[in-house]
């Protein structure tokens, strides 16, 4: 079994999902006490945050990339980032190692195209929402990406910060999520996807008729196939 080098902390309480996935995943797929090999580099998320919010993504790529490089070192054989806004700086990341990246948008985009899902709606942070970084990946798998309008996107990332990466899960905001996901299917999405690693904390498969496809479920996936592929 290959380990796992985990970038988490972005919030940890997503971090928590991952760690559950990750174990849960391997210990499927070979019974009795098995559980995953994983190194965890947790970061402060404030110090992320802020340097985010002042468009310093050099700051925040150079804090990451140190990390990287101490999970490679530590005996790391592959890096996940868990986190989709993040991946903004992932190819400088990517060059401050020599062990390979599991990117979230590639992993979804997979999941994606083997359900022949063409069109999809993209929740996330406004970083994820609005910039290219993360709906070029999509786009160019071939699938196109429908983003909710101006106030729709402030309220899904203000309930990121405000609420989930703080642990506080508010019926209010589950019930607003909802209709904007059913807005993104009335605008032409087949499914949906859940692009912030703390949005599957809010809302679920159960809560909705429209296909909802997780990104933390799916790079926590494909990680488990990635550390048991021989
Ligand atoms: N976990 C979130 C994401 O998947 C948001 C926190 C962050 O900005 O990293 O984008």
């Amino acid at each position: 079994m290959k380990t796992i080098g985990l970038l988490g902390g972005m919030s940890w309480e997503s971090t928590q999902t991952y760690y559950r996935l990750l174990n849960e995943g391997v210990k499927a797929r070979l019974g009795g006490l098995h559980s995953a090999k994983l190194i965890l580099y947790s970061v402060d998320f404030a110090e992320i945050e802020a340097l985010q919010h002042q468009g310093n993504w050099p700051g925040t790529a150079s804090i990451l990339s140190r990390a990287a490089r101490s999970l490679e070192d530590a005996g790391a054989d592959f890096l996940v980032i868990g986190t989709n806004t993040m991946h903004k700086v992932a190819p400088e990341i990517e060059q401050a190692i020599r062990i390979p990246l599991l990117h979230i948008a590639d992993a979804t985009a997979g999941v994606l195209k083997r359900d022949g899902v063409s069109s999809v709606g993209l929740l996330g942070t406004r970083f994820t929402m609005e910039q290219d970084f993360y709906r070029e990946r999509l786009e160019n798998a071939g699938i196109r990406v429908i983003v909710p309008n101006v106030p729709e996107r402030e309220l899904i990332h203000r309930v990121i910060y405000e609420e989930l990466c703080q642990g506080s899960i508010n019926q209010a905001s589950k019930q607003a999520y909802l209709e904007i996901v059913t807005t993104l299917a009335g605008r032409g999405a087949d499914a949906v996807i859940l692009g912030c690693t703390e949005i599957g904390l809010l809302i679920q498969q159960t809560d909705t008729p429209v296909a909802l496809y997780d990104t933390t479920e799916i790079h926590a996936a494909q990680a488990v196939e990635k550390a048991l592929d021989t």
